[in-house]
């Protein structure tokens, strides 16, 4: 197979990256190929799963045309600056053009140690790959701009955690894996001719529209924050939190990236957090919309030289662009709460009957999902028993009830409600599960949970049980990056 690499991020200048190929490991086994995104990629499935193939997806074999880099950048960790970051455990082998016409980068994850690799092995576990494939796209099934997977190959190596792990290499596909980071590791640097040209590169790549603007440093800024915050608005209604806002990992793209310790929330409560790292709850649900517009205010600051010769004029284009963010988030945010309530615009234009809603969720910590899979059932003229179940008593669902009676059109909305309420997630427990069950051996709940997911807002009865709640005992209170 011939693959029609056209490797652009690897003829920018040196600096921008390392050029390294990836480790060879002793017994690639293929776990699981995406067909569907194989064959928007242009690439053949079947070829992918031949040994050829899946000396390609293990880093065995670097095919022809591939370009094996390890990009560089920096970013702020849970607020603390790190000059220098870069893919430690990841290399992009380089762009194809998809039959769809865009271009995205093939990249291995926990393909061996490169310049960046600091402390770390350069290695995955088999659990996080097996994670990330799952959420990457179950996101990308409920709509959600996301970095995909390719594949998931299992190593025949061990890697070393608390405990020894069977090795994993997984394929990401993205848009580009340009972040936050990237800028801010040459604005560190002062190196002026970088950030001009990674803008440029960041414009005709993602916003071209930029490119034709009176400013188009300024046209990148609001076009990444415009971005960003229709992201943030997709992830809250669905009970998403990242786990890591880290601004080395937020993609110029606008598409969620690395997939570490994220979780869907059970029962909801703002403050919900599940990542073991994140001890002070930086990342918690609703801090999610506050620390983006922080990460963008790191990124506007790197394009400071680029926005207007005087740094008074830099600042304030900067300043008013950022001002924008939370209107355009408030805004989406509230549009997406009102189609989960079967609610017309014109029903809570303030959004205080969507705040109220979710005070009473976190009173009781009701399962979101739940909660609005069965809303869209009562809308639909079916019992509210399901619903009311939820609730720790029949009076405190009744008397929310009763006010969203007042207030929703659910005849009106009902297709709204039922395309914004999806009825499965990535549950935690059932990717414990299938990340259990592949450390010995069994891959079936990892594949039926993929495939399960890759339909999160169809009916189906034989799935029914991936729509539950976990039980007391089968709650997942912390997620891991694995690192
Ligand atoms: P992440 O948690 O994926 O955002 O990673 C943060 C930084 O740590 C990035 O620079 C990664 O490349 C690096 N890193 C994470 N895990 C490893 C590893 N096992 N070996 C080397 N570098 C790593
Ligand atoms: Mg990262």
């Amino acid at each position: 197979m011939n693959i029609p690499f056209d490797n652009t991020y690897a003829r920018l200048p040196e600096r921008f990256f390392a050029k390294r190929a990836p480790a060879r490991v002793p017994a690639p086994k293929l776990i699981r190929v995406n067909t569907a995104l194989a064959m928007r990629l242009g690439l053949d499935a079947a070829w992918l799963q031949t040994p050829e193939g899946v000396g390609m997806l293990s880093g065995n074999c670097v095919p022809a045309g591939a370009e094996p880099i390890a990009q560089a950048y920096a970013g702020h960790q849970f607020g603390g600056w790190v000059p220098q970051l870069g893919d430690g455990r990841a290399i992009l082998l380089g762009e194809v053009i998809g039959v769809d016409g865009a271009r995205r980068d093939i990249q291995l994850k926990g393909s061996g140690r490169t310049p960046f690799s600091r402390g770390g092995d350069g290695k995955a576990a088999l659990g996080p790959v097996l994670r990330e494939y799952l959420v990457s796209e179950a996101m990308f099934a409920l709509g959600v701009p996301a970095t995909r997977a390719l594949a998931a190959v299992s190593t025949g190596e061990l890697v070393s955690r608390e405990t020894s792990l069977p090795g994993a290499v997984f394929t990401r596909v993205a848009a580009s894996h340009i972040r936050v980071g990237t800028f801010q590791f040459f604005a560190a640097r002062n190196d002026v001719d970088a950030l001009r040209l990674l803008a440029d590169y960041a414009i005709a790549r993602h916003y071209p529209e930029a490119a034709g603007a009176v400013n188009p440093g300024l046209a990148l800024l609001q076009s990444v924050i415009a971005a960003q915050a229709d992201l943030i608005a997709r992830w809250l209604p669905l009970g998403f939190i990242h786990g890591v806002m880290n601004t080395d990992n937020v993609a110029i793209s606008g598409e969620t990236i690395d997939f570490g310790p994220c979780a869907f929330m059970d029962g909801f409560h703002p403050e919900c957090v599940f990542s073991a790292i994140d001890r002070n709850a930086r990342y918690a649900w609703g801090n999610q919309p506050s620390i983006c517009q922080w990460n963008l205010t790191r990124f506007a600051e790197t394009l400071l030289p680029l926005l207007a010769d005087s740094q008074d004029e830099a600042r304030s284009l900067a300043e008013a662009a950022l001002d924008g963010f939370g209107e355009r988030f408030h805004a989406r945010y509230l549009a997406g709460f009102r189609a989960k309530l079967g609610l017309s615009e014109g029903a809570d234009a303030s959004g205080a009957f969507v705040k109220d809603t979710l005070a009473v969720l976190a009173e009781h910590e009701v399962d979101f999902t739940l909660f609005f899979r069965h809303l869209t059932r009562v809308a639909a003229g079916e019992s509210p028993d399901a619903l009311v179940g939820l609730f720790p008593s029949r009076e405190s669902c009744e008397a929310w009830l009763a006010g969203w009676r007042s207030v929703a059109e659910p005849a009106v909305h009902l297709a709204e409600m039922r395309a914004a309420n999806p009825i499965r997630i990535p549950r935690n427990h059932r990717i414990e599960e299938a990340i259990q069950h592949a450390y010995s051996g069994d891959f079936a709940p990892f594949h039926r949970l993929a495939e399960a997911l890759a339909h999160p807002y169809a009916e189906c009865a034989e799935t029914s049980d991936l729509e539950l709640a976990p039980l007391p005992h089968e709650v997942v209170h912390q997620t891991f990056c694995g690192t």
